[in-house]
């Protein structure tokens, strides 16, 4: 049996892996005002379930479809009316896998469009490559093109680099969606540091 360096992350082909047949619409948590998951004073929804077991996830609970709790009207009332605070920038999707969660995001993010228009912005955690995406279902390609910025990537533990800003290894990115899909190349988030 492999030990845990020597495992890689799963590689799905284009639409391998669908929302509509995987998600349960489960949230792992959800963090109001964090400071963490990206620029800024954050709201941070944790979806449930993600198929790329990553040796070393942050999260490994989470990779369970079922586990936490359902969505809920109630819970999306409550980040829209979190999210309107002045010192709150954006939501920020993480989990678990957002885009195979993309029912509950894709309505979270469609209702903070309704309500807060580009006032507020979208951080999105993929284990999916942006290449990836790009060639992937429908639901995926029209969740990343209401988001703002995309960490992209498998967690992999050879590369683990514990400096990077909101990254865990160096081949994952912090990508400019809109910059990257209007030029049809990745552009990086114009504050990368490290
Ligand atoms: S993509 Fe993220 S949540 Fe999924 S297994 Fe890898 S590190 Fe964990």
């Amino acid at each position: 049996m492999k030990n845990r360096a020597e495992r890689k992350p799963r590689d799905p082909k284009p639409e391998e892996w669908l929302a509509s047949d995987l998600s349960q619409q489960y949230i792992a948590d959800y963090k109001p005002y964090n400071f963490v998951d990206g620029e800024g004073v954050r709201c941070s929804l944790y979806v449930s379930g993600c198929k790329f077991a990553c040796p070393g996830c942050y999260n490994k609970v989470a990779q369970n479809f079922h586990y936490g709790t359902p969505y809920t009207q109630e819970l999306e009332d409550l980040i829209i009316e979190d999210l309107g605070a002045d010192y709150c920038q954006g939501l920020t999707l993480l989990g678990g896998e957002p885009f195979l969660n993309t029912q509950v995001c894709l309505r979270l993010v469609k209702r903070l469009r309704q309500e807060y228009g580009h006032t507020k912005d979208v951080w999105s955690w993929t284990g999916y490559k942006w290449d990836e995406l790009l060639i992937d279902s429908a639901d995926k390609r029209e969740l990343l093109s209401l988001i703002d910025i995309l960490v992209d990537g498998r967690f992999e533990l050879p590369k683990k680099d514990l400096t990077l800003q909101f990254r865990g290894s160096s081949n994952q990115r912090i990508i400019d969606v809109q910059r990257s899909l209007q030029s049809g190349d990745v552009v990086l988030w114009d504050k990368l540091l490290k």
